[in-house]
């Protein structure tokens, strides 16, 4: 019986192959046990990283488990965002309603944690029950005279995607009130989430170069610099899939440019430092920029070599959430000798997936949208040696015998930048190369 339901299979791209393009951005079929998050967890990915701010969840206890301190976005500050805080909604609020037991649960926590600003996500229940979540807020930002964010983003409403949109919403919201001033050569970095300190390496790639950084949306994020965040002359976005929803917001409102980037593998890094030096058309910045360029490459180059003597001519599996980090992980396992043999993603775009076609070898498996069964059938199909994924993809890899690689939100080692492309090639290495492996290979 094949794993490809009949419904699914244009969302299957084989490169080399004749064919239409991929479809994809299109719900999820029903029965396909989708890897995708709902829309509410994909507002509380985005939002999760501000750490001064309080996270309430109204909902059912159920919603909050995922993100109670379990992803590894660090802080060098407060530590607010690390709880996860519940509504706990049950039989009695479904009946009756739950907005008394927001209004208390606000106020009390307010009162103890003194945030700088409150998100309140609404979940599946209270779309259901129809709670007036902006009309709570609103009481409780003019009582304690302090933004109050109604997140609303009801689970069933769409997919993880629909709910960055509605975080980058409320974001939007903060932005542009406060008014500090700050040096014209400035940007914000968006969507990078200070995974393992990732963040704190790119700051100082920047800080080398000169550029003051105004914001970081949302990686080691604080309400005051968002709300000045209209203030920098360019936005530098990574994730594109869940931040450029806001990036566009800013352009329209206050004229800020911005331009999409991915920090992943050294060829990536190195043209974002290059691009950000060129949009301020800056000789200075620029020498930097090639100054940490070279300097980098100098001292990784030899390190990746010795790993691609080892790793030359091992077969990866992709799948994550946004396609457009997909294209840097091709390039990044390219350069230590590995050949990408699936790729795939949750949200991916038709833009980004004509990127990855021209991208892979023939015979490379594009994907999009897809469940445990197909990803299964496609690691046996191509013998595959490593999967790279995200905490939904781990059993799968562990179940079928392979090397996994952790490129999502929990990872607790820094894949960002120079030291990220060191880190990943040292990973990708211990895992494929583990002798475990030769145990759960089948005669
Ligand atoms: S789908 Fe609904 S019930 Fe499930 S976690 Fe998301 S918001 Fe909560």
């Amino acid at each position: 019986m094949s794993s490809i339901l009949l419904e699914r299979e244009k969302q299957i791209h084989r490169t080399g192959k004749a064919g239409n393009a991929i479809e994809c951005s299109k719900p999820s079929l029903a029965g396909s046990v989708s890897q995708r998050a709902c829309v509410f967890c994909g507002s509380r990915v985005v939002l999760y990283p501000i750490s001064d701010a309080l996270h309430l969840i109204h909902g059912p206890i159920g919603c909050a488990a995922y993100t109670w301190d379990i992803r590894g976005s660090l802080s060098s500050g407060p530590e607010l965002h690390r709880l996860s805080f519940s509504t706990d909604l049950h039989e009695r609020e479904v009946i009756f309603g739950g907005e008394k037991k927001l209004y208390s649960a606000l106020c009390d926590l307010i009162e103890k944690y003194k945030p700088e600003a409150a998100f309140v996500y609404s979940t599946c229940i209270v779309g259901v029950i129809g709670d007036d979540v902006e009309a709570v807020c609103k009481k409780v930002s003019a009582e304690k005279k302090m933004p109050v964010i109604p997140v609303q983003a009801p689970g069933f409403n769409g997919s993880k995607k629909d709910g960055y949109k509605i975080a980058c919403e409320s974001l939007a919201k903060l932005v542009g009130t406060s008014s500090r001033e700050i040096p014209e050569i400035s940007i914000n970095i968006l969507g990078d989430f200070n995974i393992a300190g990732e963040l704190w390496i790119l700051l100082d790639y920047y800080r080398k170069m000169g550029i003051y950084v105004n914001a970081t949306i949302t990686g080691d994020g604080r309400v005051n610099d968002i709300r000045n965040a209209h203030k920098a002359s360019l936005n530098v976005v990574q994730c594109s899939g869940s931040m450029m929803h806001l990036a566009k917001i800013m352009n329209e409102k206050y004229g800020v440019p911005f331009m999409k980037v991915s920090y992943f593998g050294i060829e990536d890094m190195s043209d974002a430092l290059y691009e950000v030096a060129n949009f301020f058309k800056s000789e200075k910045l620029m020498n930097k920029a090639r100054e940490i360029v070279r300097n980098e490459f100098a001292r990784l180059m030899p390190v990746l070599k010795t790993y691609k003597a080892k790793l030359e001519g091992k077969k990866a599996v992709i799948y994550v959430g946004g396609s457009f980090k997909a294209i840097s992980l091709i390039k990044a396992l390219r350069l230590i000798g590995v050949r990408t043999v699936v790729v795939g993603s949750q949200t991916g775009t038709a833009d980004e997936y004509e990127m990855i076609r021209e991208l892979c070898d023939d015979d490379t498996i594009i994907v999009d949208d897809s469940n445990p069964v197909e990803l299964s059938q496609f690691v046996k199909e191509t013998g595959a040696d490593i999967f790279i994924g995200g905490v939904k993809e781990r059993p799968i890899a562990y179940k079928l015998g392979l090397g996994f690689c952790d490129h999502n939100h929990e990872r607790k080692e820094a894949l960002a930048g120079y030291e990220g492309m060191i880190n990943f090639a040292k990973e990708i290495y211990a895992t494929a190369m583990s002798p475990v492996w030769q145990f759960t290979k089948q005669e």
